[in-house]
Parts: structure tokens; sequence; C-alpha cells
């Protein structure tokens, strides 16, 4: 399919098709699993402040629900593409399935830079884009999330219209909504702390420790700002962060309560809270643990020789091409997989939809002993793939998840 042809796609079907090699998979299976089960473009018309009328792209794309309702966040970004979420999908359904979640893989987007609009042109853009893909999405079929660029306050937009279609409370609807109308305690930080969990796992195996191990951290989002924080907590040092005008370093550890205190609308390399670096420069800084937590294709045939980390913990979906992958492998860092380190935002979702379900509401402690059960697990089950079958970290995970879907597949049997 020609609009799927895009380097982040490109990037996904890469990594499958060596996969699905390296597995044998069933050759009836692989056709179908490189593409989407079901793909849907809307066009979004938004009355701006000024009245004018200005129409958006949006996109929902679902890749697989062989395991059960779909589930992946929603992306608002400039450089959405169709190729780019159809990529994030497929990486959900593998996330999903490694983490033995009873989920298919999804991803949805808007082309738009969101700090450009108001909040009211952003509460109506919102809604259009849940009343366009409404026909999509639903607590048994597909569960939207954030990701990039979205937050809680767009999810209670999203749940407020999907529920005054229906004309009823849908809280399963979306997940990473406020507490207040069904969301999780943990879920917000889940992420981070997934990273974090998965990282102190690896440095353990390493014979490592996070007290007092150098992390540097590429975006400062969501998924930056909690693994810093957490990671800090535990007695990491954080020597540089960055969003994405560039970032700030400090060999003695950056001072990430008062980094977390600023004014967010202030970009990192003006606080004055460490020496200005550029994006380029953080990934190139030796350390213990390198955690790449913004966009896909950060990390390349390029720039992956000048890596001077120990491990490579993926908060992002896809930072690493797969030239990128052999070059690191040849330097011997770690890495863990994206859709193994940044798998708790989704588990913490998961449990989410599931107090939503149940109208049960659980303690923060249950939520971090579960996410540490779930996370943990997945990690030792790849490692030991990876042992056993002498294969990188990134295909153990890819194989394992790959696996769980293609038995699901045959299992159900092909329709009609
Ligand atoms: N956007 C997150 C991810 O890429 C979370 C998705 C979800 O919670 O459904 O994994």
């Amino acid at each position: 399919m020609q609009e799927l042809d895009t380097p982040t796609f490109r990037l996904a079907v890469a990594q499958f098709d060596q996969a699905a090699e390296a597995m044998g998979l069933d050759p009836n299976l692989r056709e179908r699993l490189k593409l989407p089960q079901r793909s849907l473009v809307v066009s979004l018309p938004v009355r701006m402040d000024d009245g004018r009328v200005e129409v958006f792209t949006g996109y929902r794309v679902q890749h697989d629900s062989s395991r059960g309702p779909s589930k992946g966040g929603v992306r608002y970004h400039p450089d959405v593409n169709l190729g780019e979420v159809a990529a994030l999908a497929m990486w959900m359904t593998w996330k999903c399935a490694l983490a033995g979640l009873p989920y298919g893989g999804a991803k949805g987007g808007v082309a738009v830079a969101p700090k450009q609009l108001s909040p009211a042109e952003l509460q109506r853009l919102t809604r259009r884009y849940a009343a366009e893909i409404f026909p999509l999405i639903g607590p048994d079929k597909d569960i939207p999330a954030p990701d990039v660029g979205t937050d809680a306050q767009i999810m209670a937009w999203m749940m407020d219209t999907y529920s005054q279609q229906v004309g009823y409370a849908v809280p399963g609807v979306v997940t990473g909504k406020p507490l207040s109308i069904g969301g999780s305690l943990g879920r917000e930080e889940a992420t981070g702390r997934g990273v974090v969990y998965v990282t102190h796992e690896v440095l353990r195996h390493l014979k490592l420790s996070l007290d007092g191990a150098s992390v540097a951290i590429q975006g400062f989002g969501n998924v930056g700002s909690h693994t810093a924080r957490i990671m800090h907590e535990h007695g990491a040092r954080i020597i540089a962060v960055s969003d994405v005008n560039g970032g700030l370093y400090s060999n003695k550890g950056l001072d990430i309560t008062a980094l977390l205190r600023r004014d967010p609308s202030q970009p990192l390399h003006e606080s004055k809270l460490g020496d200005a670096i550029t994006n380029e420069e953080l990934l190139q800084l030796d350390c213990t643990v390198l955690v790449p937590a913004a966009l896909s294709e950060q990390i390349t045939a390029n720039n992956a020789n000048s890596l001077r980390c120990r491990i490579l913990s993926e908060g992002a979906n896809g930072p690493t091409t797969l030239e990128a992958d052999r070059i690191l492998a040849d330097k011997g860092i770690f890495v863990i997989p994206d859709i193994l380190a940044n798998s708790g935002g989704v588990i913490v979702s998961y449990f989410e939809w599931v107090q939503d379900l149940q109208r049960f509401f659980w303690s923060a402690t249950d939520i971090q002993d579960r996410l540490h059960d779930i996370i943990t697990s997945a990690f030792q089950r790849t490692l030991h793939f990876s042992t056993e079958r002498r294969v990188s970290m990134r295909m153990a995970a890819l194989m394992s998840g790959i696996d769980q879907v293609a038995q699901a597949h045959l299992q159900r049997g092909l329709y009609p």
C-alpha cells in the first residue's frame, strides 16, 4: 500500500521481516501481519478562534485484534502520517502480546502542532476527531490513550464525546484519563516507572547498580521527565536531559527537582540549570544508561558508532534503525527494546481499563507492584529467549510477541 511507505513504516516492517525469518513464521501469516487490519483517515474541520475553519487530517489504525480489543495512543504532531501511525500500531500489537495483555495493537494521530492551538481550539479538534473515529472505538473494540502531544485532558474530552453519543458515561473507552472520571493512580508516570523497573533489572543482570549510575535522557515530556524523576529518586545521577530545542548537561548530575519545578513553557537550555548541549551531543555522552524518550529514528547508522553508553533503554517507540542495531551489537551495548522498555504505559492502561470495567479501584501500591511483576517477568522471559536462541534482545522481544499473535491467528482460523 503506497500511502504506508514511509521511513517509520519501513523500519517496523523490516524488524518484522527479520523476526519472521528467524522464527520461521508461517508464510500464510506474513503478508497479513505486515499490514494493518483496518485504517481510517478522517478530515477534521475545526472553527479557529478567529472564525476561520481549518481542516486537519486524523488517523486511527488497528493493526490486529486477534487477541482482544486493539489498544494504543493518539499522537498530536505536525509530522503524523498514515505510515507512522501504522508502524506505531504494529509495535503496539507486539508490545501488548509480549507483556501478556489481552489486547491487539492500534494507534491514532492528528497532523497538528498542539502547542500552536488555544485550549478551546484543541478541545474542538479533539471532539471532532473522537466523533469521526467513533465507529471504530469502544471499550470492547479499540481503546485510545495518550501519546506524544496528548494528555489526560484530551482523553477526558474523548471520553465525554464518546459518552455523549451513546448517552451514558463510558470510562473504559479511553485510558490515561483524569482520576475524577475513572483514571488510574500511577498511569501518568507509568511509562517512566516501567523504564526504571526494566533498566534496574538489566543493571542487576550486568552486576551494576542504579545508585550512582550516570543517565542521559533525550526528551523531557511525559516519559523523559518521569524517568528522570524516578531514576533520581533511586540515586542515579541524571547528567543530561533535552527537549526539541536542545538540552542541559552537568557531570555532577542535574537538579531534577528544580527542572521539574520550572515554568514548563521555558525551553530547557534557557533554564541555566546546567550547560547547554545539543540533542546530538546528548546521544554521544559517556554514561551508564542512555534513554531516548522522544521520537523515532534518532539512533541511526550516522551516529550509532559514537554512542558511549553501556545500556540503551528505549523509552520512545522506534528510536533505533536496523543498521544502528547492528552497530550497537558490535559495540556490546545492551539494548532494552522499545516494546519492552516502554511497555509500562500500556500495562497500567490495562489496569485502568480493568478497574473501569469492574468499577472497583486499586491502591497506588497495588498498581506499582503489579506493574513491577508484569514488566520484570517480561524482561526475564525476553532475556532467557535471547540467550537460548542466540538472538538480540530486540529480536527476542519481537519473536515472542509475534509468536503469541501467530498462535491466536492459527487457533482462530481464517474467516470465512
Ligand atoms: N502511547 C503509549 C505507548 O506507545 C501507551 C498506549 C496505551 O496506553 O494504550 O505504548
